[in-house]
């Protein structure tokens, strides 16, 4: 009887194997003597491998010509011999088509209900039931129906409760058609192996460990054929399905090598986040590598390839051999943000701003030339800053090139175009060329075939004018990698397909296509040889390394976690008779233990960092059950804890990162600048309230707006902007008023809501808001601010003199630090009852001050001594806002008598025009002579506390008020702010 033949883990297995090959078939005087061999291994990887060991044992020895034997992966073995038994071949079928195939069964056959009504709704099942019709084959199972399945969705029960029928009747429908796929090609050759042979000389069926039944039915009748079965394990301990198989196929082993067992030296390593990982795992890669067998970087989730690469040494030689997701990079986030712009156009076909700033925000557009040649992310940012100043939320493509020409300062753009030898002519060329690639050959796709057009027309749109440059190929290296693997693989499955000329809903489209994209893996394959090993853990099947390092061995990614499939839980997968996931766990974990066993050095590195969880709590990282199972190992053997023998990669954080600063503090010579910059302002502005009360309530804020000049961003308005709806009402109210400027206001005989509201309509027509708002916002903000209006007029005082409108104030005033000019523009002064009246519009909320505050808070109130974050909480806390006492300074101009009969109020319009006073008019008799002594005294030396503060303070100080930052519009750009 056969024997298996078991490699022990200390063994280089494919070296091993490739010396008995040689051992056993080369005869140096027939250079084909090896051809006739085949040797079956599980993937391609180790057939590079097992080549090269080849190579270099024949040359070393015999230095002759011969011909190597067919190796080949059990994936090309299947196909090549199933072909054979097709009469004519089949044509495989990609899984969207087997859906598409799937969908022709099921498709206007009530039993299936509502999911086979249409393609839309079916094609997300169509998938799930392909890749389980795949395993079917695979298993060699004849499924049954499942009658009345538990907790799966109604649309899956229905699929389930007929999947012997759909079975039947697919399996029919591709014979007729003369389709096929990967699964049926295997269960056709595990059926009709007896029938075929495989090849005339010796075959060797080398490191299998899991198979399917497909394959087992295969291995077992060319087993009975002679064929050498190897294994590459600890024939004292064999791992569970190595045991299994012995067992069920009654086989006895024979052990080929040496019998000591060499344990690898095992290194442990806690990282607080990936970055930290890398940076560890630089000092574990030897200087120097020679050979391909000795270093390995494995990394389990080829999604960090990108970073793994980066943190290597410079010029280190790198031979990358993993399956990189696609969707993991920029140019699937590209095609990602098209689908997204499409699919967010309004009924008009126009463009939502947001999207098309993203996408116009994109690496791979930014870096594209205008037509002359110049700099397009110079045209690209001109844009955004136009579609911010003068854009609505949505766009159409006309509106996109026509909004570069809106300007308020022509001269101002052509310096910026200028400066790249640009002109808004060739800008608006750009944009339209842009236009004609990227958005209408997307507007218009309706069928795969269509989609697959718009997706070459990019490709070529967005590499061709860098082909063969030096530069591309040094900044991007993995980018042709990934434009291939689009070019070689994702077009051609829409192109292809067998619903390639169905008309579809731009929807289901780019579904599909993220669904391809979802799937589709650049493969690299990392040939020549040479350098170090850049592996995925699969990859790593049969290899033997001197040294491994593996990065991520974490839960969730060793093992991987396994995604609940909807349409076969776990539960129903023993129904069918297919294979649970515990194998899946049992296939890694061989594969894992293999690979550090063969090792003479593994250095393991896990995350342990704090993650968001469910439900608001932290969640943490831990180390995969494989290292707590090598640990165990280890402790049982040495009889104690080896905590101690995992190194720490922590996170490292400066204990300064903890301190709070106290703000931005002033060096050298910022305080005379600060002076300087006060003096100026005043001469050219005048200090204002906003000005003022901005200090007051953050000076970090007053020094980026003031000192900085750094203006808030612009937004295109989508919502009610209330500052501008402000400036609109205060508008209105001037224009309503302006015929009484200097006159009596009679309530009963001129207040005129239909005038009022007109004014508010015309003006409200001609502003950006209005352009902007979507119509139900329009339509509301009209309705509200009508009614507000109106209620302000039937609120208005009988009887009112207007003294004046939008008048301005200027007032000089002598301070300790030189003279200063203050300013303000008050909405409005009205006489009445013999006292003048300041009144300020506010349309939203009103800090207003409660009865009794002037006396109780302001009038005891001691001006602080020092300049520092104390004394200027205390003052915000007692004036809180300095706007209504400066308009009665300004306006009273210093006169005493005039002090004490000036009263200022905020006219609160949300509120039907309620009149918030500084000091009441019921009040101020009583009240007038400190009134009088406070505004001639304690009001100027608190205005000259704040000029001092500004300029002698130590630092710029963060909020007086820490609920200030969650409105602020610098909070994202302040390391100060409260509110984070
Ligand atoms: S975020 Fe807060 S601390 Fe920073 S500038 Fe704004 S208000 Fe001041």
């Amino acid at each position: 009887m056969n024997k298996v033949t078991v490699i022990p883990l200390q063994e280089n297995f494919l070296e091993r194997l490739a010396e008995e090959v040689f051992a056993r078939h080369y005869q140096p005087d027939d250079p084909l003597a090896l051809a006739r061999v085949t040797v079956v291994l599980p993937h391609r990887r180790g057939i590079v491998y097992l080549r090269d060991y080849l190579f270099h044992l024949i040359t070393a020895r015999k230095k002759m010509p011969f011909v190597p034997p067919r190796i080949v992966a059990i994936k090309d073995l299947v196909e090549e011999a199933a072909i054979q038994l097709e009469d004519p071949p089949c044509r495989p079928l990609s899984p969207p088509d087997q859906a598409w195939v799937l969908f022709g069964v099921v498709r206007d056959n009530p039993s299936y209900g509502r999911v086979a009504e249409t393609w839309d709704r079916f094609f997300p099942w169509g998938i799930r039931l392909a890749a389980l019709l795949e395993e079917i084959d695979r298993e060699l199972v004849i499924p049954q129906g499942i009658p009345y399945p538990g907790d799966v969705p109604p649309d899956a029960i229905a699929l389930l409760e007929g999947l012997g029928a759909i079975y039947t009747a697919f399996d029919r429908l591709l014979k007729a058609e003369g389709l096929t796929t990967g699964g049926k090609r295997l269960r056709l050759l595990a059926e009709g192996i007896e029938r075929l042979p495989l090849g005339e000389g010796p075959i060797y069926l080398a490191g299998f460990y899991a198979l399917t039944n497909a394959e087992e039915r295969i291995f077992r009748h060319l087993f009975s054929q002679d064929a050498r079965i190897l294994w590459h394990a600890d024939p004292e301990r064999l791992p569970p399905l190595y045991r299994r198989w012995k067992d069920e196929w009654g086989m006895e082993i024979e052990t080929q090598g040496g019998d000591t067992p060499r344990p690898p030296q095992l290194h442990y390593y806690e990282a607080y986040d990936l970055h930290a990982e890398l940076l560890h795992m630089q000092a574990t890669i030897p200087a120097g590598i020679q050979r391909p067998d000795q270093c390995a970087l494995v990394l389990p989730d080829p999604s960090v390839l990108i970073p793994a690469l980066y943190s290597l040494p410079p010029r280190m030689p790198v031979n990358v051999s993993l399956g990189y997701p696609l969707e993991r990079t920029a140019l699937s986030s590209l095609l990602d943000q098209l689908m997204r712009l499409q699919e967010g156009r309004d009924e008009e076909g126009a463009y939502y701003h947001q999207d098309y700033l993203t996408l116009i925000r994109h690496p791979y557009l930014r870096r594209l030339p205008t037509p002359s040649g110049k700099e397009g992310r110079i045209v690209l940012h001109f844009l955004e800053e136009k579609i911010r100043h003068y854009g609505k939320p949505f766009l159409t493509r006309e509106g996109l090139v026509e909004v570069l020409a809106i300007s308020e300062d022509e001269e101002r753009d052509r310096r910026f175009l200028a400066t790249e030898d640009l002109d808004l002519s060739e800008a608006q060329r750009f944009v339209q060329g842009l236009h004609q690639q990227l958005l209408e050959p997307w507007e218009a796709v309706q069928t795969p075939r269509g989609l697959a057009g718009a997706l070459r027309g990019l490709v070529r749109f967005l590499f061709s004018p860098f082909v063969g440059t030096e530069d591309s190929l040094h900044d991007h290296p993995l980018d042709n990698e990934f434009i291939y693997t689009l070019e070689g693989s994702v077009i051609p499955s829409l192109e292809d397909a067998l619903f390639a000329r169905h008309p579809m809903d731009a929807r289901l489209l780019f579904s599909l296509l993220r669904e391809v994209i979802h799937m589709a893996r650049t493969p690299f394959e990392g040939h020549p040889l040479v350098g170090l090993q850049v592996l995925g853990l699969l990859e790593t099947r049969l290899l033997s390394f001197d040294r491994v390092i593996v990065i991520d061995v974490n839960e969730d990614i060793i093992p991987a976690h396994e995604e609940v499939n909807p349409l076969l839980p776990e539960p129903l997968k023993g129904i069918l008779g297919l294979k649970g996931s515990e194998r899946e766990e049992a296939i890694v974990r061989y594969h894992f233990d293999r690979l550090i066993s063969c090792a003479k050095e593994a250095h393991l590195f896990w995350q342990a960092s704090t993650m968001p969880g469910s439900g608001g709590l932290e969640g943490k990282k831990v180390r995969s059950r494989f290292i707590e199972g090598l640990l165990w190992q280890e402790e049982k053997k040495r009889g104690a804890f080896l905590e101690e023998a995992v190194a720490k990669a922590p996170l490292r954080i400066s204990g300064k990162s903890f301190h709070r600063e106290e703000g931005l503090a002033k060096k050298g010579r910022d305080h005379r600048q600060v002076k300087e910059f006060l003096s100026e302002w005043s001469r050219m502005h005048g200090l204002s309230a906003s000005f003022l009360n901005t200090y007051l309530l953050c000076p970090l804020k007053f020094y980026y707006r003031y000192l900085l000049g750094l203006k808030p961003a612009i937004a295109v308005t989508e919502e009610v902007d209330s500052a501008a709806l402000g400036e609109i009402m205060h508008q209105v109210l001037e224009a309503y008023f302006s015929p009484y400027r200097k006159r009596q206001y009679r309530k009963a005989a001129d207040n005129d809501s239909e005038r009022l509201i007109s004014i508010f309509r015309e003006r409200f027509s001609g502003s950006t808001m209005c352009r902007c708002l979507a119509p139900e916002k329009r339509f509301f903000l009209e309705y509200a601010a009508a009614y507000r209006l109106q209620s302000y007029l039937s609120q208005m005082p009988e009887v009112t003199f207007i003294e004046a409108l939008e008048e301005e104030y200027r007032l000089p005033l002598s301070m300790g630090r030189g003279e200063f000019i203050f300013y303000g523009k008050v909405d409005r002064i009205d006489r009445r009852g013999g006292h003048r009246i300041i009144l300020d519009y506010k349309t939203g909320r009103v800090e207003g001050f409660v009865k009794g505050h002037f006396e109780r808070s302001l009038l005891p109130f001691p001006i602080p001594n020092e300049p520092d974050y104390e004394g200027l909480k205390a003052v915000k806390r007692a004036i809180k806002d300095l706007q209504l006492p400066l308009y009665c300074l300004l306006v009273a101009a210093g006169s005493t008598e005039a002090l004490g009969s000036t009263l200022a109020a905020y006219v609160e319009l949300g509120r039907g025009g309620n009149e918030r006073y500084f000091i009441p008019p019921d009040r101020i008799d009583g009240l007038r002579a400190a009134s009088i002594a406070w505004f001639s005294s304690s009001f100027p030396s608190l205005l000259a506390y704040l000029i001092d503060h500004m300029v002698e303070a130590s630092h710029f100080f963060p909020a007086t008020d820490e609920d200030a930052c969650r409105y602020c519009d610098y909070e994202a750009v302040c390391r100060f702010s409260f509110a984070s």
